[in-house]
């Protein structure tokens, strides 16, 4: 028996495990749900419900091939081990397939089962499922790993070859087998049922419609249209592909067939910095273990100031472009990339509050929550990353309120308390709109907190100050 051990891969298609697996012979699938591991790792309710109604979508699926999809219902990644040894004895199995993931907790996982499988004479088969090239492929001339974005890119375009983006066909129906398949409803208990599903639905068909539309209709007017919050402009697929509904390749392959300059596209190039964090993870551990990915010559000079902190959270901050994208992560599960930069600056550069806060709290909501993504996101917020924001480029939020949100579209539709007010005002409103309207001061000034940050920054970074920066 062939046993495939699902992950952040739930799906049919383009899922080499599956795909090796079937070919090999019969198949039977696994998925280990760990809440308490993921409770450890901030998974927000919203994504373990969708990935859980995910499986729900994908073992119809498998039902339909005639695979059976076992549940092992364990604490911690730890206690894996004797429930799939149990399963394994049980099936008589001799090939585990599974595909890789980055993040160091799931790379140890692997590698103690990986090991417990040689000792027991079962043979292990590993894919990489969810980059075009695998970490340690995209290398400098000097077989070195890229820190640098820009280089990183040109160098995954120059590597690419074609057949890369042959999608893996979804596996042949099997006669049936004497296994069934378990009730996966009942092994959820941490969470509970709240989350938009009415705006993340989890079948193939719907997921698949939302690549085909975009793909369609908005992939060559991305770069003109995805920094600004009010429109639909982006793709929305992120909670898709990390939980695996669908792969970089499938999202790669409709561009290549829907855009003229698809190797140049814009949103290839997103596509790619998701790849970039990966590698990055992957080759650097101490990046799994919540470090800045470059040490500064002395600590920043985080305030972590609790009231302000709070504010933040809520979306109580005065800031009206901060506070629309905090309540649109809390109501929705999922924040506009351009916002996503905006309040992170804010709370690492302005507030002076440790970035790791703002990654786990991002966790805890996001319904895409994605470590490598969301940690490099936030180093790069913090100028900690690797290709980071020079430390002295303070976002002002008023100015990218301006820019991106210039009717003030976006900013009512998350706080319909200002929206009377016009488009001039709208990102600052006046001490007295602000009483009328019942919203907040702003909790900091921003010229004062501005300069704060640029000194401790410079001093962090072992810089002579310089009133010009
Ligand atoms: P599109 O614009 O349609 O892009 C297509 C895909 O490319 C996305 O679905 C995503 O998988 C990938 N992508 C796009 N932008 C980036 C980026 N800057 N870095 C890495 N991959 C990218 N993305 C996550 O998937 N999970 C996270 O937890 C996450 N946390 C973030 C935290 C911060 C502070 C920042 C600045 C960014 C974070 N991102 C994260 C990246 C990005 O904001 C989201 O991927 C994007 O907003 C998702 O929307 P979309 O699917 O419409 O993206």
């Amino acid at each position: 028996m062939n046993l495939v051990w699902l992950r952040n891969d739930l799906r049919l298609e383009d899922n080499p495990a599956l795909h090796y697996a079937s070919k090999q012979g019969e198949v039977c699938c696994v998925y280990t749900v760990t809440e308490k591991q993921w409770l450890e790792h901030d998974d927000a309710p919203a994504k373990i419900m969708l990935w859980r109604d995910r499986l729900l979508a994908l073992s119809d699926e498998l039902a339909k091939k005639n695979i059976p999809l076992k549940i092992i219902n364990v604490d911690y990644y730890n206690d894996i081990s004797a429930e799939l040894f149990s399963l394994i004895e049980k099936l008589n199995v001799d090939n585990l397939f599974f595909n890789i993931e980055y993040p160091l907790n799931e790379k140890k996982r692997d590698k103690h089962i990986i090991g417990a499988c040689e000792a027991r004479g079962i043979t292990v088969h590993i894919y990489h499922a969810d980059v075009i090239h695998p970490p340690g492929r995209v290398t400098t001339q000097n077989n070195t790993t890229y820190h640098v974005y820009s280089p990183f890119a040109r160098q995954w375009r120059k590597q690419l070859d074609i057949s890369q983006l042959d999608v893996m066909r979804a596996p042949a129906k099997q006669k049936k087998i004497p296994c069934e398949s378990d009730n996966i409803e009942t092994h959820w208990h941490c969470y509970d049922r709240e989350y938009r599903d009415d705006l993340w639905l989890p079948t193939t068909k719907a997921v698949q419609q939302k690549l085909k539309r975009f793909a369609e209709s908005n992939i060559e007017q991305y770069k003109a249209l995805r920094d600004i919050p009010s429109i639909p402009g982006t793709s929305t697929l992120s909670p898709y592909l990390a939980c695996g509904a669908i792969s970089v390749r499938q999202c790669i392959a409709a561009a290549r067939e829907h855009s003229e300059n698809w190797l140049e596209n814009t949103w290839v190039n997103e596509l790619i910095w998701r790849e970039f964090y990966r590698h990055l993870i992957d080759i650097y551990p101490h990046l799994s273990r919540s470090e800045n990915f470059k040490a500064t010559k002395n600590p920043i000079p985080w305030q972590n100031d609790e009231r302000q902190w709070q504010a933040w959270c809520k979306g109580e901050t005065g800031y009206p472009i901060v506070d629309a994208a905090m309540k649109q992560l809390i109501q929705t599960g999922w924040m506009h990339n351009r916002l996503r930069m905006v309040v992170a600056a804010f709370l690492t550069k302005l507030l002076l509050i440790d970035w790791r806060k703002g990654e786990a709290f991002f966790m805890r909501y996001l319904v895409d929550g994605d470590y490598a993504s969301n940690n490099g996101g936030w180093q790069w917020a913090a100028s900690t990353g690797a290709d980071a924001a020079p430390y002295f480029r303070i976002f002002s939020p008023e100015r990218q309120s301006q820019r991106f949100d210039p009717e003030g579209k976006f900013i009512k539709k998350l706080l319909p308390e200002l929206s009377d007010l016009d488009k001039k005002s709208i990102h600052t409103p006046s001490s007295d709109q602000r009483k009328a309207c019942g919203y907040p001061e702003p909790i900091i000034d921003y010229k004062f907190a501005r300069q704060r940050a640029l000194d401790g920054y410079a001093s962090a970074m072992g810089k002579v100050k310089t009133d010009s920066e």
